[in-house]
């Protein structure tokens, strides 16, 4: 009950059209990975000028990098620019609520009606690379952060806003603050997940393959031995390990046809079309099934290609390269009874009458990071529908914003009130 009086004022004290605009003016600041400076530099001002507590620090990339469990990074970075904000004092309970600023490039401009920095809202849609993916959700955070401040509710524990750069490309950026030391009882990611619950994550890794060959002239090519053709024996040994990775995913992925998909991004053989390819490089991505480690896909992975490779007379004097680079999303799982989560679902009842619906999520974020670098029971759930991320003309719905706010103030009222 008393939590519930707390989360009428913290919801009275909520500025929604404040939140929206916050979500236009972070997409109307290009910030794809590797260059986020100037949207931090924005979301810490709105967080000072919200009466926040408000920390922002360069990590120290030189540092982190060294470190036995860094997560990799697929730009070139110089800097990774960080801000956390917090409410409420030390207690006996502490929510961290995350979001990333940087976004990923915005492809070929052609295929986009507006700027892709536009911020523009059209018949009830936010317009804009990082729309969905995740200026919303970060905005959404701030409010509800700021909404807590301002109701002036007494609180038993700290609500902190982690705005982060680097998650399109591996994590760095909660890596980093977590390195920084920030840890509470919980932690909810923004991610657009359409408002569902999240509470497992599988897990991806890129890898690199290489595949040797036997140059010769077109017309001979008996003589030689085609890259290609020996591709084509590892990719169907690596659809045999795919199957098997799939074989019984986690009840939260049963509706997915391919869970944890291992699928080739990039190939490139041979240098002259009337020459047998002597090298054949592409990378690709696998996934990691809720339940094993990064390891063990790494090692069944190793294995799948050398089993190729011993069957062929070729391949077993010539074995193919592995190498793992760039992103390495290790899968994560949350309990979401957890009080924390509890008063999540709790809040999203109060607004739409029903429980949220519980997913699973194919694809890698930082979830995983503050539950295996830091022992933080973490979930997603945020505005916005996955399928905009990353694609030409991204969306969201503003009212889909509100209700987001809504229910994050809602929950963090009353998880922290005392
Ligand atoms: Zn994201």
């Amino acid at each position: 009950v008393i939590g519930q009086r707390a989360e009428v004022k913290a919801l009275e004290a909520l500025d929604t059209d404040a939140c929206v605009r916050l979500a236009q003016e972070l997409v109307r600041i290009p910030s794809v990975t590797g260059e986020e400076r100037a949207v931090q530099d924005h979301v810490a001002s709105v967080m000072s000028a919200a009466g926040l507590e408000v920390e922002r620090f360069d990590a120290d990339l030189a540092r982190l990098k060294q470190h036995p469990r860094f997560p990799g990074m697929e730009v070139e970075r110089t800097e990774a620019v960080l801000v956390a904000a917090t409410t409420g004092p030390r207690g006996d309970r502490s929510l961290i609520l995350n979001g990333h600023v940087d976004v990923v490039p915005v492809g070929d401009g052609q295929h986009w009606q507006a700027s892709p920095w536009s911020g523009h809202v059209h018949a009830g849609r936010l317009y804009g690379r990082g729309a969905a993916d995740m200026k919303a959700g970060l905005a959404v955070g701030i409010a509800a952060a700021s909404a807590l401040r301002k109701s002036g509710i007494p609180l038993r524990g700290r609500l902190v806003v982690h705005s982060v750069v680097g998650e399109e490309d591996g994590g760095v950026g909660t890596f980093a603050m977590l390195d920084r030391g920030y840890r509470a009882d919980a932690a909810i990611i923004l991610e657009p997940t359409g408002l569902r619950l999240i509470p497992a994550q599988a897990g991806a890794l890129s890898f690199r393959l290489r595949i040797p060959g036997r140059a010769a002239h077109a017309s001979v090519r008996y003589e030689g031995v085609s890259a290609i053709d020996k591709f084509e024996l590892v990719q169907a040994r690596l659809r045999q390990l795919e199957r098997s990775l799939n074989a019984s995913p986690h009840e939260l992925f049963r509706r997915y046809p391919i869970p944890y998909a291992l699928s080739i991004g990039r190939l490139r053989a041979g240098s002259w079309s009337a020459m047998v390819p002597d090298d054949l490089r592409c990378e690709g991505r696998v996934g990691v099934p809720i339940g094993m480690s990064s390891g063990d896909v790494r090692g069944q992975f190793e294995a799948a290609v050398a089993d190729a490779a011993v069957k062929d007379s070729w391949l077993s004097e010539h074995p193919p390269l592995v190498e793992w680079y760039g992103g390495q999303f290790n899968a994560a799982e949350a309990n979401p009874d957890l009080p924390a989560f509890q008063a999540l679902r709790e809040a999203h009842g109060q607004e739409f009458g029903v429980p949220p619906e519980m997913d699973g999520a194919p694809y890698g974020s930082d979830m995983r990071l503050y539950i295996h670098e830091a022992e933080i029971p973490a979930i997603l759930y945020g505005p916005g529908d996955i399928r905009q991320a990353h694609s030409a003309n991204e969306s969201i719905a503003v009212s889909e914003i509100v209700q987001a706010a809504r229910v994050l103030t809602g929950a963090a009222a009353r998880y922290l009130a005392a």
